[in-house]
C-alpha cells in the first residue's frame, strides 16, 4: 500500500481563507476587526521566528496584530500587568504568551492569568477543564489542526481505535480528549508504555507527538491506518540539516492508508488554527455565530 499524502500546507491555506472571509464579514456586517496580541519575553531565536510568522499571518487574514516584546529580565509583576491590560482591552480578542518563558517566570501562573475566553492557545486551566468535560472551550492549536485533518480525511471518526503517542499538556492530552469527543476509542501511550509497537499496531489512527526523530517505523503501523506526525526534529543527514517527524516516513508510507509529511503536515495547521481560534474568540465575545468548521 502507498499512503495518501495529507497535505497540511494546502489544508492550512483553506483554513486561512475561511478565516479571512469570516473576518471580512465581521468587518462589513458588524464593524468588528478581530485582534490577536502576542507577548514575547526575551530573545529566543526560534520564538522570534514564530512570533513574526504569527503576526504576518494575522494581518494577512485581515485581523489586527499587536506585538508586545519584553526584556528577558522582565519581572512577573510587569508581565502580569501587560496581560491584565490586554484582558480588558476590547480590541484584543486573543492573547498568546509565547512559550517557553525565561526560567524565573512561573509559566502556569502567567498562562492562568490570561482571561480564559481570550486564551487562544487553550492552555488556561479553565479551558483544559472545559475540554475535558466536553464543554465549549478554546482548544490548543496543534491538536485542533490534527483533528481538522482527520475529520477532513475520514468524515466521521466514531468507533475508530486511536493511539496518541505522547502525553504532553500541549499536544498529547488535548489530542486524546478531542478524539474521545469524536467517539474514538483512545489509548495514550508514553515513555513508560509496555509493548509500544503492539499498542500502535491496534490503531486505525496514530498521532505521534514525542519529539524523537523517526521513532515509529512502518512495521509498527497497521495496514491502512491514518498517521498524523506531530514531531518536528532537526537532524544531520548526508551532511545536510533536515527536518523529520517522529515517524519514519518512508517505511510508514508503504503501510499506512494516509500520512502527514514533515515538513508540510501538522506544522502549517498550527498557526492556521491560532487564527481560527482568534476569530472564534471574537465571535463569542460579541455574541455572534461562530465560523463553521473552524472549531472542535
Ligand atoms: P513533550 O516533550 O512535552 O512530550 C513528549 C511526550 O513523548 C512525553 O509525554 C513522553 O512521555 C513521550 N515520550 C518520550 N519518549 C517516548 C518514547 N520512547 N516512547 C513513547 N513516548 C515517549 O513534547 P511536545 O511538546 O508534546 O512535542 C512533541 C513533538 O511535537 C516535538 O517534536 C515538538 O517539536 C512537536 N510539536 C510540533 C508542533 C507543530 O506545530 N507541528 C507543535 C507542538 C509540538
Amino acid at each position: 500500500m502507498t499512503a495518501k499524502l495529507i497535505d497540511g500546507k494546502a489544508f492550512a491555506a483553506t483554513v486561512r481563507e475561511k478565516v479571512a472571509s469570516h473576518v471580512t464579514r465581521l468587518k462589513e456586517d458588524h464593524g468588528i476587526t478581530p485582534g490577536l496580541a502576542v507577548v514575547l519575553v526575551g530573545e529566543d531565536p526560534a520564538s522570534q521566528v514564530y512570533v513574526r510568522s504569527k503576526g504576518k499571518q494575522t494581518t494577512e487574514a485581515g485581523m489586527n496584530s499587536y506585538e508586545h516584546k519584553m526584556d528577558a529580565d522582565t519581572t512577573e509583576a510587569d508581565l502580569l500587568a501587560v496581560i491584565d491590560a490586554l484582558n480588558t482591552d476590547p480590541a484584543v480578542h486573543g492573547i498568546l504568551v509565547q512559550l517557553p518563558l525565561p526560567g524565573h517566570l512561573n509559566e502556569d501562573l502567567i498562562i492562568n492569568s490570561i482571561a480564559p475566553e481570550k486564551d487562544v492557545d487553550g492552555f488556561h486551566i479553565s479551558n483544559v477543564g472545559l475540554l475535558g468535560t466536553g464543554q465549549k472551550s478554546m482548544v490548543p492549536c496543534t491538536p485542533l489542526g490534527c483533528l481538522m485533518m482527520l475529520r477532513d480525511h475520514h468524515g466521521s471518526l466514531s468507533g475508530m481505535n486511536a493511539v496518541v503517542i505522547g502525553r504532553s499538556n500541549i499536544v498529547g492530552k488535548p489530542m486524546a480528549q478531542l478524539l474521545l469527543g469524536d467517539s474514538c476509542t483512545v489509548t495514550i501511550a508514553h515513555s513508560r508504555t509496555k509493548d509500544l509497537p503492539g499498542v500502535v499496531k491496534q490503531a486505525d489512527i496514530v498521532v505521534a507527538a514525542v519529539g524523537r526523530p523517526e521513532m515509529v517505523p512502518g512495521d509498527w503501523i497497521k495496514e491502512g491506518a491514518t498517521v498524523i506526525d506531530v514531531g518536528i526534529n532537526r537532524i544531520e543527514r548526508d551532511g545536510k540539516n533536515k527536518l523529520v517527524g517522529d515517524v519514519d516516513f518512508e517505511s510508514a508510507a508503504k503501510v499506512a492508508g494516509a500520512i502527514t509529511p514533515v515538513p508540510g503536515g501538522v506544522g502549517p495547521m498550527t498557526i492556521a488554527c491560532l487564527l481560527a481560534n482568534t476569530v472564534t474568540a471574537c465571535c463569542r465575545a460579541n455574541g455572534l455565530a461562530e465560523p463553521e468548521g473552524l472549531t472542535a
